[in-house]
Formats: C-alpha cells, structure tokens, sequence
C-alpha cells in the first residue's frame, strides 16, 4: 500500500502508543493521530520509554513509518487568549517535550478563536506564542490547521495562515494541516481541488504541507459549520474526496480521517480505508460497520 492513509485513534494512560498502534492496525492503517490525553481537557500523564518501544517494534512489524504519525494539541489550548496565554504557551512547550519523548514530529494546532479581542490583536499573540514554544532545538513541527471559519476562528483562509507563517522566526518549524471538511466549509471549491491546490501553493508553498485531515461535510460549502461526516456521505462527495487522497503532489503526505463514529458508537474507520483502497463508493458502509462491531 503506497497510500499513507489512518484515522484518529485513542490513547490510554495505561497502554499509551501501544495502544493508539494496536488500534490503527486493526483498521488496516498504516499511521494514525492521537492527542495525548482526552481531546478536551489537558490533563496528561507521563510517557513510559518501555510502552514506547514496544510500540516501536510493533509498529516495525506492520511498516508504520513513526515520520507519519501525527499528534494532535487539544482544542482548549486558544494562543489567542489574553488570560489563557501563559498556561497555553506552557502547556504547548510540555506537549512538544512529551512529543519529542515518543519520537513525534508533527503536532497539529488549531491557531485558535479571537473571541472578544480585536482580530490583529489575537493573530499577533498567535506568533508571539508560537515564537516562545519553537525557542529550541527540538524536531517537532507545529501544524496549524486549516480552519471552517466557525465562530472567530483564525486561520479560515490560506492567507491568514501565511501571514503567521511570515512571522515566524523558525520557519523549520512551522508547517500546515489541511482539513478538507474545514476548507469546504470555509468556502473553497473542492469540485475544483487542483485549483485550491494551486492557490495553496501560490499563498503557502506546498512545502509548508505536513499533514492531510480527510473528511467529508455535513453542510454547503461556505457554511462555517465544522460538522464532519463519512466518505461520500457528505457535501463534497466520494469522487472529489479520492481525487484528493490520491493526488500525486500529495503522495508523501499522510492522510488522516477524523469522520464521525456510526450511531456515535461504532469507529467507520476499517470499513472507510477499505472503501477507500477499492475507490468505488460503498452506499451500506454504515450498515456493515455496525454489523462488524455488533458480530
Ligand atoms: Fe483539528
Ligand atoms: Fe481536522
Ligand atoms: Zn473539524
């Protein structure tokens, strides 16, 4: 399989990679995303080198490349924040050590939400933080994620993310995640990804790109909305979403799906890779993974 294709896994204190690996194998990926702890809280315990290794060796047995695998900041940490900035600067710095720990080199951020404050207030604490947190020497490369435009979130547009780029000093370490869900629904034509790409490239720089978020979309595109829904079940479609998973610029780049657990319960994601290794849409997707969970 050519194809650098897994979804986001959980990850336990008590059986930490390992555990996320063994979960990503039983979905036929071949890499994974993981964040550290729940999504939504930053609690975090602390990394055991031997449940590392042994999730090294097995990650050798079934060819996972560790450059591939992604780790993903929780959504609370907001650079943006006056009153949260020193604690999300700091929690950051911990999360790149812990990344740095288990061998990581590419960490997803979303830039943030500017809420109350002044947007050019908001970006310019983005780039003050993020300065702080790329201050040393370690291997791990921040990924600002493309954003749906929910709410006050920054980083909407190509342009709003490059401009943070352009003010990073360590550029080595600054990179983008695109989330196709997010970019849809801020208003980009996946009907016409080669476009999207060129402008990616023209605004950014493909260089820039580290990691793929694949998803499809509940609403229209332009709908600010970030509801995520299964392959070919949503606004952007089967036919748009394979054009992009097997575009030839984006070969190297490992593709992550984040698309929602059927009946909240059971994860779509073995069945989704399959349909996605035979490119042909699967309209009792939905069925067969219950059935496969419920067997
Ligand atoms: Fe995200
Ligand atoms: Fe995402
Ligand atoms: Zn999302």
């Amino acid at each position: 399989m050519d194809l650098i294709i897994g979804s986001h896994v959980s990850y336990k204190n008590d059986t930490q990679l390992l555990g996320s690996v063994k979960e990503a194998i039983s979905y036929g990926a071949n890499t994974f995303m993981f964040y550290t702890g729940a999504p939504q809280n930053t609690k975090r315990g602390m990394i055991q080198d031997e449940i590392t290794f042994q999730a090294y060796q097995l990650m050798r047995e079934h060819h996972m490349d560790l450059e591939n695998i992604i780790c993903h900041a929780p959504y609370i940490v907001n650079l943006c924040n006056d009153e949260k900035f020193d604690f999300s600067v700091s929690f950051l710095k911990q999360e790149i050590e812990r990344c740095e720990q288990l061998g990581i080199t590419k960490l997803v951020l979303h830039p943030g939400s500017s809420v109350g404050l002044e947007r050019n207030h908001a970006i310019s604490n983005i780039i003050k933080g993020l300065n702080i947190i790329l201050d040393n020497n370690y291997n791990v490369i921040i990924c600002l994620e493309t954003m749906a435009g929910k709410g006050t979130e920054v980083g909407k547009s190509f342009e709003e993310l490059k401009f943070i780029i352009d003010h990073v000093n360590n550029k080595s370490r600054i990179g983008v995640c695109l989330d196709t869900c997010h970019i849809h629904d801020a208003g980009y034509d996946l009907n016409d990804f080669d476009a999207v790409l060129d402008e990616f490239e023209r605004v950014i720089g493909l260089s820039y790109l580290k990691c793929l978020h694949i998803n499809d979309s509940k609403n229209e595109k332009e709908s600010h909305k970030d509801r995520h829904e299964n392959i070919g079940y949503g606004c952007i479609g089967f036919d748009n979403l394979i054009h992009i998973i097997y575009h030839k610029k984006l070969e190297k780049i490992p593709k992550i799906l984040e698309t929602p657990y059927i009946e909240k319960e059971y994860p779509p994601y073995k069945q989704e890779i399959d349909m996605i290794l035979d490119k042909v849409f699967n309209e009792k997707l939905k069925e067969e993974v219950i059935d496969y969970y419920q067997r």
